[in-house]
């Protein structure tokens, strides 16, 4: 899988590169991740990047000149209609605060590529007040948000896609179920019931709650105790435990995940066992 990144500012990536899993997947070889800057591709003496909006208005909006060029320098990128086809085994995404909000099942969809014989992904920074549309229109085959907010560039919503579409690549954590079965994953009907039933593993099946919490040592850190019932080896109240906390913390903090999960019978039971606090809070772990 090859990750290219457009940007103006390149130093800007020397830190995500080099920590943890997106470190190690690149030593392995999983991933090959390039920067390239933006004012390489310029033809000024001042190496500018930037214009005014036609149409007046505040700031400046990156020309498309740079962008383009840079891209067609990349070799071996797939044209724009065959990445939007349904064999499209690459993309080039244009970070944007007005692009479809990133989620698991959409960095799931992005590693995916990396399955194919050309997987790439190309991920285009704006910066000012954004970049001209027609990289939007003609070049990228996607816009994609990292949530309702806005940032001052596309750097770290690329850091933050680089970084979850890299672990998601087969071999890039050890061991492999523990991103099949965290937050937001959902696993569809029988998986997730089989997965259930398989009691205690390092993160009990998500289908799409969120995850768990977990605790390690030491049992009691200054008064702040462990729950006693992860330390009895009693494997059934583990998975029991585990799963009715995480109801209880996806009620607590992302309720609006609880419609799209997938909920066994048993989970139903767990949910009605949940007794909120007077505040209408879920209740914490401690008091599960
Ligand atoms: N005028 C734009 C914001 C521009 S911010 C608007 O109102 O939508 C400058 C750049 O930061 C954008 O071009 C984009 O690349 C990046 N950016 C800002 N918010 C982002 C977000 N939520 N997700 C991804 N990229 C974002």
């Amino acid at each position: 899988m090859k990750i290219d990144i457009l940007t103006i500012f390149p130093d800007f990536f020397s830190g995500p590169l080099d920590y943890g899993i997106v470190r190690r997947a690149r030593e392995m070889g999983l991933v090959e991740i390039s920067i390239h800057d933006l004012r390489a591709f310029t033809k000024d003496k001042h190496r500018t990047v930037d214009d005014r909006p036609f149409g007046g208005g505040e700031g400046m909006v990156l020309k498309p000149e740079p962008i383009f060029e840079c891209l067609e320098s990349l070799g071996n990128v797939a044209s724009r209609d065959v990445r939007l086809s349904s064999s499209a085994q690459q993309s080039v995404i244009l970070l944007s605060a007005q692009g479809r909000r990133l989620d698991q099942a959409l960095a799931s969809e992005l590693s995916a590529l990396s399955q194919t014989d050309n997987g790439r992904i190309v991920l285009i920074c704006g910066r000012y007040e954004g970049v001209d549309e027609r990289i939007s229109e003609h070049l990228a085959d996607r816009e994609i948000s990292i949530g309702d907010y806005v940032l001052s560039g596309g750097e770290l919503g690329a850091a933050v896609i680089l970084d979850t579409v890299t672990r998601l690549i087969p071999g890039a954590v050890g061991n492999q179920n523990s991103t099949r079965q965290e937050s937001f994953t959902g696993l569809a009907g029988e998986g997730a019931r089989a997965t259930l039933a398989e009691g205690p593993c390092s993160t009990c099946v998500s289908g799409g709650l969120l995850d768990y919490p977990h605790y390690t040592r030491p049992a009691d850190f200054r008064g702040m105790v462990v729950p006693e019932v992860l330390m009895n080896g009693n494997h059934d109240q583990i998975r029991n435990w585990r799963r009715k906390t995480a109801l209880a913390k996806t009620l607590r903090n992302r309720p609006d995940l609880l419609a799209g999960a997938v909920l066994t019978a048993e989970d139903q039971e767990l949910l009605d066992e949940i007794k909120l606090t007077q505040t209408g809070q879920a209740p914490s772990p401690h008091e599960i």
